[in-house]
């Protein structure tokens, strides 16, 4: 998988943004708001050659892109799968582009807890009505406390795609952001396995993202949430970011340490190998000190944690450790 970073600005102020600090600095630094057409299409070529076939558009809000229609124009001409993140306020030239989309040529996966405005709200509810069938609803968990109701509520009202693609929020190396502490993981299991009941009784599934832990589980949590069909997960590897600067980064979280700067005799696996080798060592250890010796890690159950949350163990804030 890798994603191309069309927009580096967002219409929502999300606390827990994984790409706020990339963004802004690149909003203060650099007068390139979007990736260009010609760029998107010289790394659509780098897919082919790749045998990629899914153009995943990220931001900060890929739908603000000048000449989106164009771009989702282009992919499906090249009969490229589409996935858009999107926090769901989209423009109706962004809804007519997307709106033709089978659900087999397109997934939208949306931000369902952005903070964004009133107004925004209304906008979102549009595209709901108009996109639902292409969408995924998307949820952070930014407290160890926390309620799935509501996003049941409109996966079921707007007949939704009956999946929730569950992310934790997860710190940026070097950067002050909020994301859930280590310590806090067992809380956030254990609301997890209660939440799970519900989401099973109306056919939802629990889809977890990276950075998930196996000791935030109890046992009896881990069976409820098994019994409830939740594929647990854990892992933490590079799907590859492509900013518009030729950057191709391990993922936002790590933007600031672990990138490949792009070469044309370089091919995206090469790119993704050399990330991972760069990042092997570090592997090794995990987020908490009890990880060194942890049976779930040996026995490859459990990859140790989100690597921004090992690194800010070893280099706290204000050295960046490079
Ligand atoms: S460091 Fe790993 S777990 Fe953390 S955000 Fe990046 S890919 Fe995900
Ligand atoms: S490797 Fe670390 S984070 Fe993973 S289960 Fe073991 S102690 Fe927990």
């Amino acid at each position: 998988m890798t994603n191309l970073i069309i927009s580096n600005i967002c219409n929502a102020n999300c606390d827990f943004c994984f790409a706020s600090s990339f963004l802004h600095e690149r909003e203060n630094h650099s007068k390139q708001k979007f990736m260009s057409f010609d760029e998107i299409r010289s790394y659509v070529h780098l897919f082919d050659q790749a045998d990629i076939h899914d153009i995943r558009l990220l931001g900060g809000e890929p739908t603000l892109h000048p000449a989106f229609d164009e771009i989702i124009a282009f992919a499906k001409a090249n009969s490229k799968h589409i996935t858009i993140f999107t926090n769901g306020c989209l423009s109706e030239i962004a809804l007519a582009a997307l709106e033709n989309l089978s659900p087999d040529e397109c997934a939208i996966i949306m931000n369902m807890n952005a903070k964004i405005s009133q107004e925004q709200i209304r906008t979102r509810e549009k595209t709901l009505i108009r996109l639902g069938d292409k969408v995924i609803s998307g949820y952070t968990i930014t407290q160890p406390v926390f309620s799935l109701d509501s996003l049941i509520q409109t996966i079921l009202d707007y007949n939704l795609q009956r999946i929730v693609r569950l992310g934790l929020s997860l710190p940026i190396f070097s950067k002050k952001n909020k994301a859930l502490h280590p310590k806090q993981f067992p809380v956030a299991g254990h609301c997890l396995a209660q939440q799970s009941f519900t989401a099973f009784q109306y056919g939802i599934q629990i889809e977890p993202d990276c950075g998930f832990v196996r000791c935030m589980f109890s046992e009896d949590d881990f069976q409820i949430l098994k019994k409830h069909d939740f594929h647990y997960v854990s892992c933490c590897s590079p799907v590859i970011d492509i900013c518009s600067e030729g950057h191709f980064l391990h993922c936002f979280a790590l933007s600031e340490k672990f990138y490949e700067k792009y070469h044309e005799s370089m091919g995206i696996h090469e790119i993704r190998e050399n990330l991972i080798e760069r990042t092997n060592p570090w592997q090794i250890s995990g987020i908490y000190p009890e990880c060194g010796t942890c049976l779930y890690k040996r026995s490859g159950e459990c990859c140790g944690g989100c690597l921004s949350m090992i690194l800010n163990r070893f280099h706290p804030i204000g050295n960046s450790g490079n």
